[in-house]
């Protein structure tokens, strides 16, 4: 028996069907019903939202034969065409892959005569920003002169890199994220249809980790009941195959933070650390508690603006009680910072408990100089495995006594591995930007590409390697690895593919690349991947 994903599946067929976007909805069954259509459609706003199918059952309505209240029959001869494919009224470009000025001169060529049947041709341009200057302009005259039969509706989630002329011939439609009850009632909804058990706290955990896009809450429910066929999914099944932790953990690291409780703080650092949470990750998702906190002492509406239960709102506004404004700010800013030097470093665990030390001793700050010298004896130590007895000291404010130097770890060494010099570049640049684009994606990546890292995996390839089975075999799905590479041809105009390994046990990775070129013009380069 095929599988068929459950966002394919429970795609919207009507308006009616269409939750998160009544204001929309409504403005377009309007001009329907009236028979005011525009020729030029704008649609924008983040991934999941909706701008696809309201496209697609847009131009059925605008064609059918009978619409009812403004939506598509689903019964006439049009509808049925259009939803099987046949018909050459509606035409769905993907601009990612059909970005040239040859594709437009393509449809200029093709609206110069009349549908055969039906009233519209409708093209739906998906991702339109990736349209290459020339491919705009050639569309431009097309938008500036639309045959009556043609509807234009363009769909994009970087509404800033359409060109302003673009911009003014289009009625624009601006989607929100879908909040986390509507996306929470259209789970409901879709378990009870498919007869999937689930607790009502599971789902809502699914919407909320969806972040308004009800795409992504489909693609995690459909993860999380795949790995728990059968069984009633639970609000803990969600947490575990989410790979999430549950918010407490900042509860309790903030309390320790504000009470200056430095070694809570690094024993808390340590269990995360034991937990295989991504460190980068984490300090991020600190950063947002944090700015909700700081939201909730300054903002008048902290409710609105956080959309969370009044459970939690109740429980951040304790927290928030617990600093002033002015030393939550500084907190932030000592993370944010933080945040920054992560992204290239290797010790990161570190610079987190420094980071943690400057929090909850802002009088040693005054002396970075010295903390450094104290780190840089911590770190040696903590090159042979976790140690925390050290920092247990630190806190203590008695540093360790100096002078006793360890031998190093053995079976570290760093292995030069030399690939042709694009393949380096598509390396470096992907690497360097690797924990942002799986925060950006968010969904199941957010979730199962942490502790991930990146390899050269041939021509135009890389290869995403996995610590965790688990993660492995979720990232692996090819799915997955389409939305991926999607995503990086529309943000960095790359087309690369994707593979996956997971990492064997003990497995080096201390590996340097090098371009062949480079290798070539330095042939006695002696390659160190940091310093000591
Ligand atoms: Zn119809």
């Amino acid at each position: 028996m095929s599988y068929t994903a459950l966002y394919r599946k429970w795609r919207p067929a009507t308006f009616a069907d269409v939750k998160g976007q009544d204001h929309i909805v409504k403005t377009l069954k309007n001009q329907i019903t009236s028979k005011r259509i525009g020729h030029a459609y704008l649609f924008c706003g983040t991934r999941g939202t909706g701008k696809t199918s309201i496209a697609k059952i847009f131009a059925r309505a605008v064609n059918c034969e009978h619409p009812v209240d403004g939506s598509p029959c689903g019964e006439c001869d049009t509808c049925k065409n259009i939803a099987s494919g046949t018909s050459l009224n509606v035409v769905e470009i993907d601009a990612a892959s059909n970005n040239g000025v040859e594709n437009i001169r393509e449809i200029r060529e093709q609206v110069q005569y009349p549908p055969t049947e039906g009233t519209y041709r409708v093209y739906i341009i998906d991702e339109v920003h990736m349209l290459s200057t020339g491919a705009f302009n050639a569309l431009l005259k097309t938008l500036e002169e639309p045959p009556s039969y043609v509807i234009f509706i363009l769909a994009t989630t970087e509404v800033h890199k359409i060109p302003i002329t673009v911009l003014s011939r289009c009625q624009r439609y601006d989607f929100k994220r879908i909040t986390i009850d509507t996306i929470a009632a259209r789970l409901k909804e879709l378990t009870d249809a498919e007869q999937i058990d689930v607790e009502e706290r599971a789902l809502r955990y699914v919407a909320k980790a969806a972040d308004g896009s009800m795409r992504d809450a489909l693609s995690l429910l459909d993860q999380c009941s795949a790995f728990h066929y059968g069984e009633t999914l639970t609000y803990d099944n969600v947490l575990e195959v989410l790979g999430a932790v549950d918010t407490s953990i900042f509860s309790e690291l903030f309390r320790a933070v504000a009470e200056d409780r430095t070694t809570d703080c690094i024993y808390k650092l340590e269990e995360m650390v034991i937990q295989g949470r991504e460190l980068g990750q984490f300090v991020n998702d600190f950063i947002w508690y944090m700015r909700n906190l700081l939201i909730i002492k300054t903002a008048k509406d902290a409710e609105n603006m956080l959309d969370m239960s009044s459970d939690n709102l109740a429980l951040l506004t304790e927290e928030a009680r617990l600093v002033d404004t002015e030393t939550l700010m500084r907190y932030i800013r000592i993370f944010s910072e933080l945040s920054n030097q992560l992204r290239y470093a290797s010790q990161k665990r570190v610079l987190i408990e420094l980071a943690f030390i400057k929090l909850t001793r802002p009088s040693m700050e005054q002396d970075l100089s010295s903390i450094l010298q104290r780190l840089n004896h911590i770190e040696k130590q903590l090159e042979n495995g976790p140690d925390l007895s050290a920092l247990a000291r630190l806190s203590a404010q008695n540093p360790a006594p100096g002078g006793q130097e360890e031998a190093p770890a053995g079976g570290d060494e760093t292995v030069t591995v030399k690939i042709p010099k694009a393949q380096l570049e598509d390396l470096n640049q992907i690497s360097g930007e690797w924990g942002k684009i799986i925060r950006e994606m968010g969904g199941t990546v957010r979730a199962g590409f942490r502790e991930t890292r990146l390899e050269p995996g041939g021509d135009g390839c890389l290869c995403i390697v996995f610590s965790d089975i688990n993660s492995y075999s979720i990232g692996s799905r090819e799915s997955i690895l389409t939305d991926l590479q999607e995503f990086i041809a529309q943000k960095y105009g790359k087309s690369l593919t994707f593979k996956t390994r997971l990492a064997q046990t003990g497995e080096k990775k201390n590996t340097v690349y090098v371009s062949d070129e480079d290798l070539k013009e330095n042939i006695h380069m002696d390659v160190i991947i940091e310093e000591d």
